[in-house]
């Protein structure tokens, strides 16, 4: 069985064909680094890197790119409410990224570009679509001429006429048609610059992810993926920019994963109900976040609130309950008969089960019932006081596997306070010698079991987030 996957593009589940086989080559729109991330952004970045870890598990070579915005009107806002520069608040959000969405058990894509080292590369790329009729200087400005686009709408379902309704010109945009989208802006006083050559600017936001995909992974990719809000406009205006200039499929698969509501509400700063990964993490195990992620199809909508962390950490700990006293038992185990063949594939069965329901569309609300089953049946067996060292090892090895394919572990999270000492005296050695790369380590680990360092005069003290 091959693995399937809703493929927004012709909104039919299809069966996954790579370009080049066992390769996938994937690009996922990354955050805007203004501020602290907030679940609606961990979502995608939770959801696509179980993706990923699903494709190497069956053997993929994932090319897995994921850009940063680092320059746009947010941005530029903060840095004037903040009194510091673009680069600055950038830096500082795109490493508070890495600290949440690692907490979270995301591993780092192969590569983060960012706008601000690939302007050259972006004004290339806008500069082609002018010299092929797609786009338009117009007093600093440079907009793609998306009448020219034939199959523009073939994404969202729409028609360009029916867009056209909709679409308005805003107050300073010199564009010749509702339509067009602004591909480059000049520069207004004050705000962050680079030369190019219709003056001083900066990119739109939709060119840079044409232009860095085309860089990092060539003019057509297998998989693009992103929010469901990105659909419209900006996955439309990239498949317009890419195609327009490569006159070929930009990405043939696109997924996009659905809503958080908070509360049963949509969440939004003005409702008050924003919520930061930074803060939930500070008050639960990250992977319980992630497990509750997971908990349902990455399609659906979620809804989010306090309680349903709550039961989502009661289940979350059953499993690990269960996990811990098949280790437990494995510590007593003697007994090395090898006729074990009923248990090993009850055991085989429910991995299969898995890879069913992650092979279609990446069910992971099904996969995460399947460990349930394998729980349930790991329970039964140490009820009936078998022993079997085959048998035991056997649920270890898969409950860490199938754990690791949806970025998890079982391990306890929970360290003991003289671990925890250990690594501090490890981590006070490593400065001593300075090794800081070491003690980075061990503050980034003990981070991840949710102790906070907190380094004073008389020493480092520690807590439990
Ligand atoms: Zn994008």
């Amino acid at each position: 069985m091959a693995i399937q996957l809703y493929n927004t593009l012709t909104r039919k589940k299809e069966e996954f064909i790579p370009l080049e086989e066992g390769k996938v080559k994937m690009y996922v729109c990354g955050p805007t680094v203004y501020n602290y991330i907030h679940i609606g952004n961990a979502r995608p970045a939770i959801v696509f890197d179980t993706v990923r870890r699903y494709f190497e598990y069956r053997g993929y070579e994932i090319q897995y790119v994921s850009n940063f915005t680092d320059v746009d009107d947010k941005l530029i806002r903060a840095a004037n409410q903040l009194g510091e520069d673009v680069p600055t608040i950038a830096d500082r959000f795109i490493q508070a990224y890495f600290e949440d969405v690692s907490a979270l058990g995301c591993k780092k894509a192969d590569i983060h570009p960012r706008v601000m080292e690939n302007m050259d590369n972006i004004i290339d790329f806008i500069d082609q679509l002018i010299k092929k009729g797609f786009a338009y200087e117009s007093e600093g400005d440079v907009y793609f001429r998306t009448r020219n686009f034939d199959d523009y709408g073939k994404l969202s379902h729409q028609s360009i006429d029916d867009l056209q309704v909709g679409a308005r010109i805003e107050v300073g945009e010199k564009k010749q048609d509702d339509m067009d989208f602004a591909l480059w802006k000049a520069a207004k006083e004050g705000e962050i610059f680079w030369e190019s050559p219709w003056g001083i600017g900066r990119p739109g936001w939709h060119i840079e992810c044409s232009a860095m995909a085309k860089k990092y992974l060539g003019d057509t990719i297998d998989i693009h993926a992103g929010g469901q809000d990105l659909t419209f406009p900006h996955h439309e205006n990239e498949i317009a920019q890419s195609e327009a200039l490569s006159g070929k499929t930009f990405a043939r698969y696109w997924m996009h994963n659905g809503y958080i509501n908070i509360d049963n509400e949509k969440m939004s700063k003005s409702l008050g109900n924003f919520v930061l990964v930074h803060d939930i993490i500070k008050k639960h195990n990250p992977q319980v976040l992630r497990f509750f992620m997971l908990s349902v199809h990455y399609r659906n909508p979620i809804n989010y609130s306090e309680e349903l962390l709550e039961s989502t950490k009661a289940a979350f700990d059953r499993l690990t309950t269960s996990y811990q006293n098949i280790q437990h038992r494995r510590e007593s185990s003697t007994d090395l008969t090898n006729n074990n063949q009923e248990w090993l594939e009850k055991i085989a069965a429910l991995q299969d089960e898995f890879i069913k329901a992650m092979d279609d569309d990446f069910n992971t609300a099904k996969a995460i019932s399947v460990l349930f089953d394998l729980s349930k049946l790991a329970n039964y067996y140490l009820l009936e006081k078998n022993t079997a060292v085959e048998v035991i090892n056997k649920f270890t090895t898969q409950f860490d596997e199938l754990f690791n394919v949806l970025g998890m572990t079982l391990e306890s999270s929970e360290m003991l306070d003289e671990e925890i000492d250990a690594l501090i005296e490890k981590r006070i050695q490593a400065r001593k010698d300075r090794n800081f790369q070491l003690s980075d380590q061990i503050r980034d680990q003990l981070k991840e079991m949710n102790i906070i360092l907190e380094d004073t005069p008389q020493g480092t003290r520690w807590k439990r987030g």
